[in-house]
């Protein structure tokens, strides 16, 4: 598509025109006078989300505890409601999504479930670029083990402080691996790995794999029935829009149903025997059966409302969408910006990059400030990232050419100098 691609604002307005996913800008709030290109981080609220948040608050006021039975227990089975919604995003079986936890219970989780050391099989691997909060879990698992960081722990080293080279994952697989945690898509570097080449080797080489999801569920579709990774986990605020802190999720491949839940809580056990309040847990065998405590109803149902807008606008469709906008971003990155000294630090490959884009400056820290105040929300990554997420439900070609406008402008004009360097933490 590049060829075609115009750096005027006609050229932009009429791809929008021609966008059939154009409608569901309306849904959202949206800001007058503001571009929000931070959907990577924290997703924009919407009405549907909204509606639905309201519908289980007011069936919490006119039933009380009736809430658990109404709708065929919806409330009570709760993750199973919003899992059937999140299915047909990774290509699953409903069965074996729970939703429940943020991603770093959900690794916890996951860890103390999947990982069973033994004296030939026990180091994990994971990459250095990693999301600090999923090496923490790593950590946490291998002190209650009582083993030692330093024999478990194998980072795949990056080439390039952008990348890793999935050529160095499949090498880092020797015989003493038990496990590995890696993320779909790099949150800094919008790198989108080849999930079903790596599950494929881990396997041959008689690995768990599990897969966090953060910055590619909602954005990059995924076809778990031919990946087959063992778990994933990922959260719903980010381009799932369910809001800040929703409830995340988790699957656990169906081959392992029946595995013993390793944090165990009586909505794991099964729902025939739930109320019979045994103390021998009977573990339901399906991913439910990793569930812990009684769902967090008013941090699922925005979600449930937010995920409407993926099932009938389809995964791909959006995918397809959003490629063309990042595409277009970097297009005009090209075109406009490499002058002022910008660098795409994402790879520019459609199968290999995320839903964000990844533009590097060394004084990246002020441009972004000078951004926000011009009416931009960015995201700022230290050290010298700016990540732009043109998310392709409510961000189209327009504003797209805006905000590479607007960072045009702040260079020539260099309005970023009025800004000071002393970091104040961004939110
Ligand atoms: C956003 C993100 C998280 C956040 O974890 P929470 O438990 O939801 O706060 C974890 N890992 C990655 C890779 C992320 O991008």
């Amino acid at each position: 598509m590049n060829g075609d691609y115009k750096f005027d604002l006609y050229f932009a307005k009429n791809m929008d025109d021609k966008d059939v996913l154009g409608v569901y800008k309306s849904r959202f709030d949206i800001k007058e006078n503001q571009i929000y290109m931070d959907g990577n981080s924290l997703g924009l609220s919407s009405i549907d989300a909204k509606e639905a948040l309201n519908d289980a608050y007011d069936v919490w006021k006119n039933e009380g505890i009736q809430i658990w039975g109404t709708e065929n227990g919806k409330y009570f089975k709760y993750s199973k409601s919003i899992a059937a919604q999140i299915a047909p995003l990774i290509n699953s079986d409903i069965e074996e999504i729970a939703v429940m936890g943020s991603i770093t219970t959900n690794i916890h989780q996951a860890l103390s479930t999947f990982y069973k050391p033994d004296s030939s099989r026990y180091k994990i691997v994971v990459d250095e670029l990693n999301f600090p909060t999923d090496i923490y879990a790593v950590k946490s698992i291998i002190a209650l083990k009582s083993m030692n960081e330093e024999d478990v722990l194998v980072k795949v080293k990056s080439e390039d402080g952008r990348t890793i080279s999935e050529e160095a994952v499949i090498e880092a697989m020797s015989d003493d691996v038990a496990l590995m945690l890696l993320p779909s898509v790099l949150y800094r570097s919008s790198q989108l790995f080849d999930m079903k080449r790596i599950t494929k080797a881990a396997h041959e080489k008689g690995i768990l794999i599990g897969w966090d999801l953060a910055h590619s569920i909602g954005a990059v579709p995924h076809d778990f029935k031919s990946i087959e990774p063992d778990f994933a986990v990922w959260c719903s605020y980010k381009y799932l829009n369910g809001g800040p802190g929703a409830t995340a999720g988790m699957y656990i491949n169906k081959k392992h149903f029946g595995i013993s839940t390793g944090l165990k809580g009586w909505f794991g056990n099964k729902d025939s025997s739930q109320f019979a309040m045994d103390h021998n847990f009977d573990q339901d065998p399906t991913a439910e059966g990793l569930l812990q405590g009684t769902p967090n109803i008013f941090s699922m149902a925005p979600l449930l409302g937010a995920l409407k807008h993926f099932n009938e606008a389809g995964i791909h469709a959006l995918r397809k969408k959003s490629l063309a906008l990042t595409g277009y971003m970097m297009f005009l990155i090209d075109e406009r910006l490499s002058e002022y000294g910008f660098a795409i630090g994402n790879p520019r490959e459609d199968d290999r990059r995320g839903g964000h884009v990844a533009l590097e400056h060394d004084e990246a820290y002020r441009i972004s400030l000078a951004l926000r105040d011009l009416g931009v929300i960015p995201d700022y990554r230290e050290p010298n990232v700016i990540r732009l997420a043109p998310v392709p439900l409510y961000i189209g070609f327009e504003e797209t050419y805006r905000v590479i406008e607007i960072i045009e402008k702040i260079m020539q004009e260099k309005i970023y100098e009025a800004y000071s360097l002393d970091r104040v933490t961004v939110l």
